[in-house]
Formats: C-alpha cells, sequence, structure tokens
C-alpha cells in the first residue's frame, strides 16, 4: 500500500508553493495592516483551479481530490492564513454545500462561476446567539407566493463583502427545532442581501469577517 503522495499531488504543492511564496509572501504584512481583501490574486487562484478544486470539471471545478484539496489549503495558509481562510470558505462552505445538495439547476447556475472563479462564495450560519449551537438559529424564511423571504442577520460570514452568492441558513419550521433549518441561495444584488459592519481581526486580517 502505497501511503505517500503521488507524483501528480507533489507537483501541485510545487506549484501552489511557488505560487504562495511569489504573489502572496511579498504582500503578507501590507495586506494584513491595511485589511485588504486580495481580490487582485483571484484570477489568478482561479486559473490555477484554487477555487474549484473537489468539484468535477463538467461544474467548472479542477476534478481533484481531497489529498490535493487539503495540500492546496496547507500550501496557501502556510504563506498566508487569510488566503487559507478565503479558498476555504469559498470551496469547503458555500460551492461544496451547493455540489451536495443544490439541485442541478442550482448547480449549473451558481457552482459553475463559483468553482471556475468567476464568483466569489460566502457562508452564512453564525449568528450572535447561534454560534456552536447552531439551533439558535433566529433568521426566518417565510414563503411569499412564489417565493421565500429571508428576515435575520448574520455574522462572522467570511468573504461577506465580496460574496456574489451565500448560502445562509433561516428557520423554515421553529417547531422541529435545530431540523426546522433550511439553507437558501442568495445573490448579490437581491432586495434586502447586503454586507454589513466589517470586523476587525487581531490577525488574519486580509481575510473579510463581516455581518450580512
Ligand atoms: C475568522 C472567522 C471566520 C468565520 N467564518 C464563518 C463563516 O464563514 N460562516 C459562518 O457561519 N461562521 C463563521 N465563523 C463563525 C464560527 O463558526 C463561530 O465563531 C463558531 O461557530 C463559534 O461560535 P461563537 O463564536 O458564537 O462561540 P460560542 O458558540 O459562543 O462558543 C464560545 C466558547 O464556548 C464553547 N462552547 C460552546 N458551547 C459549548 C458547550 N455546549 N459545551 C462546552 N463548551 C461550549 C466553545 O467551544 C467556545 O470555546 C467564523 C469565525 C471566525 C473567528
Amino acid at each position: 500500500m502505497e501511503f505517500g503522495f503521488t507524483e501528480e499531488q507533489q507537483q501541485l504543492r510545487r506549484s501552489v508553493r511557488e505560487f504562495a511564496e511569489g504573489e502572496i509572501a511579498p504582500h503578507v504584512m501590507e495586506w494584513d495592516e491595511a485589511s485588504h481583501f486580495p481580490m487582485e490574486i483571484i484570477p489568478k487562484l482561479a486559473e490555477m483551479g484554487l477555487l474549484g478544486v473537489i468539484f468535477p470539471e463538467e461544474y467548472g471545478g479542477a476534478g481533484l481530490g481531497y489529498v490535493e484539496y487539503a495540500l492546496t489549503i496547507e500550501e496557501l495558509a502556510r504563506v498566508d492564513g487569510s488566503v487559507g481562510l478565503i479558498v476555504a470558505a469559498h470551496n469547503s462552505l458555500c460551492s461544496n454545500h451547493i455540489y451536495k445538495f443544490g439541485t442541478e439547476a442550482q448547480k449549473k447556475k451558481y457552482l459553475v462561476p463559483l468553482a471556475s472563479g468567476k464568483a466569489i462564495g460566502a457562508w452564512s450560519l453564525t449568528e450572535p446567539e447561534a454560534g456552536s449551537d447552531a439551533g439558535g438559529t433566529r433568521t426566518t424564511a417565510a414563503r411569499c407566493g412564489n417565493q421565500w423571504v429571508l428576515n435575520g442577520a448574520k455574522t462572522f460570514t467570511t468573504n461577506g463583502q465580496y460574496a456574489d452568492f451565500c448560502v445562509a441558513m433561516a428557520v423554515t419550521d421553529k417547531s422541529k427545532g435545530s431540523h426546522g433549518i433550511s439553507a437558501f441561495i442568495l445573490e448579490k444584488g437581491m432586495a434586502g442581501f447586503r454586507p454589513g459592519k466589517k470586523e476587525n481581526k487581531l490577525g488574519m486580517r486580509a481575510s473579510d469577517t463581516s455581518e450580512v
């Protein structure tokens, strides 16, 4: 049994390391001090397939596995934890939620631009009263004709200020407790969907953590 990395995985690690050391490392302090979200490296991350590592190519992804994904995050975070977090929240939280549980139409509409890096994703679960205990979610969603209307505010959303799409949790059936919470895909430009206060953190400040 072979427990080492394959030649392809080692090559991926070298490429991500070279990119991180060449294009991220020179700016780490500047980005952190200015709380600057490094939008300028998003096209390059997309070109390298790092915004859709684990998704099949038919959905715009790189079609790689979790070992490759872990290597990617490890190499990015080795140089800048903020960039690791931006990429991890985009891939694992937002995009993967749609990949695992979205309809085919939702995957085509949202996952393809996310995985190919044309759109940035966020995922909003946390609220002031719902952290470790997601059952404390207070945001509600109610049917209004053929639409859903969400009411509430989220906190600590990674990529919240820059997200084109956001998967947000809301209570749809209070009587079912923690099983009465559903996920909704929000799009930039939808009425009422907007970023709120951007948190100032102690470290990892190039990663945006915001209210939504
Ligand atoms: C940089 C950053 C990025 C984030 N990005 C996102 C994001 O993209 N989307 C999102 O939805 N959220 C995000 N979060 C929020 C994160 O998921 C929450 O902070 C986390 O769920 C903990 O919730 P909390 O901060 O309310 O702490 P609390 O839930 O209040 O917990 C505080 C402390 O109490 C402990 N604790 C809680 N309950 C128990 C218990 N029953 N028994 C024993 N100990 C307990 C916890 O372990 C912790 O040490 C982010 C947070 C940070 C810091």
